[in-house]
């Protein structure tokens, strides 16, 4: 089949890999005519394990074609799937001005019989709009059918997520586009929720907002238990192996960030409230994340007895997550902040994503940003974990001692043994424990 993909970050770009791998004519349209370029190179504008290769391996093949031009795309592909950002407005409510955007610009090059997808996460009631946005500019002979088939892929396990999913969800209103997207994605395993458009506009926010339930949840059994003198991981550990709770998404941390969960609660939050609903148990998720980020700084200022001024303070980890270099929401951003407010000076490390984290912070006085892990907890007074990557769970805590000016360790992620800390004479806190 030959399909096109709007949009080029974390999901577009790998979605549209996967499905020129699996034998599809594949282009993608982006709108910076440097990222373009950049891509025909297989310079990707960002990282995800694996997915160079596989870029290069099916631009190589002539599968995959990255281009600035709506046209011959849209007019050669049967299937068009909208993959671009849908990011949160001041209120909470998604901005879909990109969406409707591209989908009027698909609209004008459609030729023949097309299936044009949501693949953004969108608000109920999205695809109806780009139906009207899509029909008055097509030309009169141009037949279409919007579609929702949402993404549920983590950044950083992209490319297996895709490929094995749990599901896929496929919203239609015709059998014709029905077919045809049960057809494109035959090869790609997990089970099929075939259902109409309203409802898998929904199940994608149902499934992030419970998710970040489940976050906000662990870290409020994680903040009771470090009152209570109970282990809130061995707690945890606990009530995941019933399986009617499951032991995903039950560890407790330094909060939840990322592209996805802030934003999306946000949105599900204001779709409720523009329903009537008070969404109050969504408002309380958030408002326990904003205390478990907030709550590594408080930890962290009481173990400099109370004030931070002047004191070296080590962050180690910047992206939201693990294998990605995305700092959208990452919880080391108000960490940071908060720090470098109360007079911290701060040195930091990202094994990928130190480059993005510099965009944002924008020479922030106070900040600066190590090569590797051992030369940013040199001399430091305390060390922050902010990430979990395994290059940081591999650190030997005799060495770390031996480099920093005061053994103090805030583990925001619990990668640390809090007895073997303990026993080598850091001050050690992690969360929940
Ligand atoms: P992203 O910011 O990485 O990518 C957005 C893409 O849109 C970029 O390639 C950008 O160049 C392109 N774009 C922006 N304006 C454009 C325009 N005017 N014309 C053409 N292209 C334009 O975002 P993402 O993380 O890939 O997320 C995309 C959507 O998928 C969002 O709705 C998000 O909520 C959803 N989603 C994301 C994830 C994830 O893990 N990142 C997972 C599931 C769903």
């Amino acid at each position: 089949m030959t399909i096109t993909f709007i949009g080029h970050g974390y999901v577009g770009l790998v979605t549209a890999t996967i499905f020129a791998d699996l034998g599809n004519k594949v282009w993608v349209v982006g709108h910076t005519a440097e990222k373009i370029e950049n891509l025909k190179k297989g310079i990707l504008p960002i990282y995800e394990p694996g997915l160079e290769e596989l870029v290069k391996r099916n631009v190589d093949a002539g599968r995959l074609l990255f281009t600035l031009d709506y046209d011959p795309a849209i007019k050669d592909s049967q299937v068009v799937f909208i993959a671009v950002g849908t990011p949160p407005k001041p209120t909470g409510e998604a901005d879909l001005s990109v969406v409707f955007e591209v989908a009027e610009k698909v609209g004008k090059h459609l030729d023949g019989y097309t299936v044009v997808i949501t693949k953004s996460t969108v608000p109920v009631g999205t695809n109806e709009k780009v139906s009207e946005v899509v029909s008055k500019v097509k030309s009169p002979k141009a037949e279409f059918d919007v579609a929702s088939v949402p993404e549920f892929l983590r950044e950083g396990e992209a490319i297996g997520d895709t490929l094995h999913p749990d599901r896929i969800v496929i919203g239609t209103q015709t059998d014709k586009a029905r077919d045809i997207l049960l057809d494109l994605h035959d090869p790609i395993g997990g089970e099929r929720v075939l259902t109409n458009i309203r409802t898998a506009e929904m199940i994608k926010y149902a499934a992030n907002a419970f998710l970040a339930t489940k976050i906000s949840f662990a870290n409020a059994i994680a903040g009771l238990s470090e009152l209570t003198g109970s282990d809130g991981t061995q707690v945890l550990k606990g009530i995941g192996l019933d399986k009617r709770i499951g032991s995903f998404f039950l560890n407790p941390g330094a909060g939840y960030g990322g592209s996805c969960f802030p934003k999306d609660v946000k949105a599900l939050i204001s779709i409720a409230d523009q329903n009537n609903y008070d969404f109050t148990l969504l408002k309380e998720v958030e408002k326990i994340n904003k205390e478990m980020i907030l709550s590594i700084v408080k930890k962290s200022v009481k173990m400099l007895g109370g004030d931070v001024r002047h004191k070296k303070v080590a962050v180690l980890g910047l992206a939201f997550k693990p294998d990605t270099d995305d700092m959208r929401d990452a919880p080391s951003i108000t960490v940071i902040n908060e720090l470098l407010e109360k007079g911290a000076k701060i040195k930091s490390y990202d094994p990928i994503a130190s480059n993005n984290a510099r965009n944002l912070f924008k020479n922030k006085e106070g900040l600066t940003f190590a090569d590797d892990a051992m030369s940013t907890i040199k001399d430091a007074d305390l060390l922050i974990i902010m990430t979990e990557w395994n290059e940081f769970k591999e650190l030997d805590l005799n060495e770390i001692k031996k480099l920093m000016a005061q053994p103090n360790i805030v583990d925001g992620r619990n990668i640390f043994d809090p007895e073997k800390a303990k026993n080598l004479g850091f001050t050690y806190k992690g969360v929940g424990r």
